[in-house]
């Protein structure tokens, strides 16, 4: 197979083979696909494939490859999906009212097949694997990461090593891991130790990493900003607001917006505000000081996020940059008090994810965004990744914290005596005027 497309040095521009299983340029920075798209690339294209039953267009991936990694006919047979992407874009009033907005859409990337959007990245990622011959994939992760690639792992019928932060992974992203058959190595240190290891472990064995440092995860990433463009009918938005740990997905929703401004499909790209938790915000520093990027020690209750040297970092202030977008972060209790509003709304999301509606509340209660502005917000995973937090913030054991909207479970004793625990039943419904 001859590749259309080329890997380059995102700092000092040297050029790999397409298809180089390498995840660094030979002066260290990270990689990215170069593309030289094929002409006449229309909307049209992407649209007439949403009523198709192929598994490649049912993809909310696969259905964008010309924008995404252009495969020749005689491989598109060896794509391992599941089918991803094809999220939901919930229109929220209760929500919109509570961070300030006229009207506030958010996509919720948990509806992905393991339950975040690291799936979007990991169908390109494992093929790439499979189109490389390798035996095993790893990578560390603070859990969806990890859930999502022991599933397309285990479809591919490949060996999947994960190695995770002991102690600081969501129960739902763990068990996940398990269940696909990863083999799960937890590390008695933080994300960013067990990244370092990893990278290693990958170099002398010749095992494939499939970290966000893996460029073609990034390129399935793009796809959330496709789907987005695609559910509004293509019109752009003002504002794409998303969180920020390792900052692939920062990295990857400005490349592909990016990429179709370049290539005409839209006139000029939304301004992108990506959000990090006030404890583990490196990148909020490094936007607001230049310079390079400072490493922190991590520590938020934002799992996904509780990273504090992201790898993405370089890529990630280019596309704020060229998006015209910006930095901001919020603390835990925001984010804990978002995600309650966002719980409560009927839809739900995973702490993380929250950050996203956190964050636009303060960038409208400073006057950055408008009450009338187009604000699409992502949520990033399923409200039961982390079901300790969601049942910390309702029975108020989380520490340091005072829920604002507790709904703790109701206990009754059982009674030796029927009549008296339907009395007791009674007078709860009628004080909660059921
Ligand atoms: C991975 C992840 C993030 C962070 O994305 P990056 O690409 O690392 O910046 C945010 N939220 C959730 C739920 C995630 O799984
Ligand atoms: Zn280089």
């Amino acid at each position: 197979m001859n590749p259309s497309w080329t890997l380059g040095c995102v700092l000092c521009g040297k050029r790999y083979a397409g298809l180089d299983p390498r995840m660094r340029c030979e002066c260290g920075e990270t990689l990215e696909v170069n593309h030289v798209f094929g002409d006449n690339i229309q909307p049209e294209i992407f649209d007439s494939r949403l009523g198709s039953r192929l598994p490649l267009d049912r993809s909310g991936v696969w259905r964008f490859r010309e924008l995404i990694l252009p495969l020749p006919v005689s491989a598109q047979g060896r794509v391992v999906l599941r089918p991803e992407g094809n999220t939901n874009l919930y229109d929220l009033p209760s929500v919109a009212e509570w961070v300030g907005l006229d009207r506030l859409l958010l996509k919720h990337e948990g509806e992905n097949p393991t339950g975040s959007f690291k799936d979007r990245g990991m169908t390109v990622g494992m093929t790439v694997a499979r189109l490389l011959g390798a035996h095993a994939v790893a990578c560390a992760s603070t859990g969806n990461t990890a859930a999502s690639m022991a599933s397309y792992a285990a479809l591919a019928g490949m060996r999947a090593i994960v190695f995770i932060p002991e102690g600081k992974i969501a129960f739902g992203k763990l068990s996940q891991a398990l269940a696909f058959g990863a083999l799960t190595i937890q590390i008695g240190g933080d994300f960013d130790a067990a990244m370092k290891l990893v990278e290693q472990l990958c170099l002398d064995r010749g095992i494939y990493l499939l970290n966000s440092v893996n460029p073609f995860r990034i390129e399935g990433q793009k796809a959330i900003g496709f789907e987005i463009l695609q559910d509004l009918g293509w019109e752009v938005p003002d504002w794409i607001v998303l969180p920020g740990g390792n900052l692939g997905n920062c990295s990857a929703l400005a490349k592909g917006l990016l990429e179709l401004r370049a290539l005409g499909l839209i006139p000029r790209v939304p301004r992108i505000a990506v959000i990090q938790a006030e404890g583990a915000d490196p990148f909020y520093r490094l936007y607001r000081q230049g310079g390079q990027l400072q490493p922190v020690q991590a520590e938020t209750l934002a799992t996904a996020i509780r990273i504090g040297d992201p790898v993405s970092w370089r890529k990630a202030l280019r596309g704020v940059i060229a998006s015209d977008g910006l930095v901001e972060e919020v603390s835990d209790a925001e984010i804990l008090e978002a995600k309650a509003r966002v719980d409560r709304a009927g839809i739900g999301a995973e702490p993380a994810s929250c950050a996203t509606v956190a964050g636009i509340r303060k960038l409208r209660a400073c006057g950055t965004i408008g009450r009338e502005e187009r604000v699409v917000g992502i949520l990033t995973g399923h409200v039961l990744k982390d079901p300790d937090t969601t049942m910390g913030y309702h029975r108020g054991t989380l520490p340091d914290y005072v829920p604002s909207m507790p709904n703790a479970p109701v206990r009754l004793e059982a009674s030796e005596d029927p009549e008296s625990l339907l009395r007791s039943i009674r007078a709860l419904a009628r004080s909660e005027q059921v």
